[in-house]
């Protein structure tokens, strides 16, 4: 039974190997979550990128997809998992700007249950048959505007929006459940820093963390 994306993977730059190698800068940069790493180490990320990038998709960088969007970095979602879940369980995740399904695919062995709300149906076209091809089935793709998230799937344990915002809507934090958290990067253009907000029994609490560099969130399906 070879599909195409098994029948890719395993050799050379894509190898195990080469995954394991990525594993390790990911923890000489400061992740240090057991269950993100293992997530990381278990999803194949060269089978999310255009052929012509496989053999650099270890490598600690963004890579196209295609129709201008990019994968983000390993760092990026590791990191932005590791926030996600601050030590927790997750239940419900709801990730928005899906893109090629890569870190939906990461998340999906982090959470029983992933919403994915990407804006271009082209991508989550793709992004659903890879996971099917990875026999990952806990992930709901939605083909809409998320800015306002999806709160019939809701609430959630974490949200974690893929592009960046002007500011975080309180309809998005609003569909998070007592303790959930929602991490996202804030800013217009050039700059932009992570913000992770955490539902309290009352309110919320924020923190700001490092710079980072994001596609902006646009308005509307394309
Ligand atoms: N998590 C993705 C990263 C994709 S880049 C991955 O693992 O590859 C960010 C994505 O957000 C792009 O695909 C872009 O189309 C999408 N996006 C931008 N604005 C959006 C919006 N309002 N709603 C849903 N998706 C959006």
């Amino acid at each position: 039974m070879a599909s195409t994306v098994i029948s890719r993977a395993g050799i050379g730059m894509t190898s195990p190997r080469a995954r394991l190698r990525m594993i390790e800068n990911l923890k000489k940069q400061g992740i240090k979550d057991p269950q993100v790493l293992a997530a990381m180490d278990a999803v194949p990320r060269h089978v999310f990128v255009e052929e012509a990038f496989e053999s650099r998709a270890y490598e600690d960088t963004p890579l196209p997809i295609g129709h201008g969007q990019t994968i983000s970095s390993p760092y990026i979602v590791a990191l932005t998992c590791e926030l996600a879940r601050g030590g927790g369980t997750l239940e419900r995740v709801l990730e928005i700007g899906g893109g090629c399904g890569y870190q939906a695919a990461v998340l999906a062995r982090l959470a029983a249950k992933v919403v994915s709300m990407e804006r271009i149906a082209a991508l989550i076209g793709k992004a659903r048959l890879t996971l099917r091809e990875l026999r990952i089935n806990n992930v709901l793709f939605k083909n809409a505007d998320g800015t306002l998230g999806y709160p019939d799937g809701g609430p959630y344990d974490a949200i974690v929006v893929a592009a960046a915002m002007p500011f975080i809507p309180d309809e998005l934090k609003a569909q998070l459940k007592p303790g959930g958290r929602l991490v996202a990067p804030v800013g217009m253009g050039e700059v932009q820093h992570l913000v992770v907000v955490e539902a309290r029994e009352r309110g919320f609490t924020e923190r700001e963390m490092e710079a980072v560099k994001f596609v902006p969130l646009l308005p509307g399906v394309g």
